[in-house]
């Protein structure tokens, strides 16, 4: 049978389909996101369900976003899951997660995520970051690499601005290919994020940030002062303390926050 081919299911690579097939990994995960009924549990990308039913299992009820319409199938008619889940098929990107909130719980959202759509998607969630208690994802390891980065390293960049301005990031495990049907072409890893309940570095202006991060992370060899020079002068530098001789990967997320800020003041003034 060929490995494309798992429980029945054809697995399309348009919707990144690689099923977890380690018990291993699938409980350990499991241990981390710790399922409750004192929160809204939420899982993306329910698939075959190897997270969904050890998940459901423990708790009342379980809310599951799908965008195959053959998945959503299976799971309305799984024999123990199908009075549990609470369904809904379509694009976890444009699914409005306001619309589960409950009064009193926070979400505690998760999912072995298809590769191609995990970068929006988490995009995506932190609009709702105030709702979620934390994520757990299965990821590129690289991927997870570069959320949890340090200041001063190669995997450090825009991503980890953004994700660490929203979220402490804590990587939890790596998963090789082996533990998935089919297996991915690349490594991965699962990630856990906890959105700040109070940020660390409040910024005024979000999507000002991420434009100022995607400018300055546009050429990482080249200095701060050289790829900020539209937004920031010397003297803007001077007084928020920033040697704007640095690289893009030397800045802390504070940094980032801090000339964002000053930009939105400006341009306010
Ligand atoms: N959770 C299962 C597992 O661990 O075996 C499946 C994981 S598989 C990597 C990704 C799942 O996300 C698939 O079930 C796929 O159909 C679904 N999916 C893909 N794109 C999606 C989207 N935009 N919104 C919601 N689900 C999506």
């Amino acid at each position: 049978m060929s490995n494309k081919v798992h429980l029945g299911h054809t697995a399309r690579k348009r919707f990144g389909q690689n099923f977890l097939t380690d018990s291993n990994v699938i409980n350990r995960i499991v241990g981390a996101i710790a399922p409750d009924n004192d929160h809204v549990m939420v899982e993306i990308g329910p698939g075959l369900a190897a997270l969904t039913e050890p998940v459901a299992e423990s708790i009342d009820k379980l809310t599951v976003v799908e965008l195959d319409k053959d998945l959503v199938e299976r799971l309305k008619t799984h024999p123990f899951l199908k009075d549990k889940l609470d369904i809904h098929q379509g694009d976890a990107l444009k699914f409005d997660f306001n619309q589960l909130v409950e009064e009193g719980k926070q979400m505690k959202v998760f999912g072995n995520l298809p590769y191609n759509i995990s970068t929006p998607l988490m995009f995506h969630l932190f609009e709702f970051a105030e709702h979620i208690e934390n994520m757990h994802f299965m990821l590129q390891k690289e991927v997870v690499l570069r959320l949890s980065a340090s200041p001063g390293t190669k995997a450090y960049g825009r991503l980890t601005v953004m994700a660490q301005y929203f979220c402490q990031v804590m990587p939890v495990l790596e998963v090789p290919p082996g533990c998935f049907t089919p297996p991915p072409k690349v490594d991965s890893a699962v990630v856990r994020l906890v959105p700040y309940k109070q940020k660390p570095w409040p910024c005024k202006d979000v999507d000002l940030l991420r434009h100022l991060c995607t400018t300055a992370f546009n050429m990482r060899r080249k200095t701060l002062r050289n790829n900020l020079k539209q937004m920031l002068t010397d003297d803007d530098f001077k007084l928020l303390n920033i040697d704007s001789t640095k690289r893009p990967e030397q800045i802390s997320v504070e940094q980032y926050v801090a000339m964002a800020n000053l930009v939105f003041d400006k341009k306010s003034s």
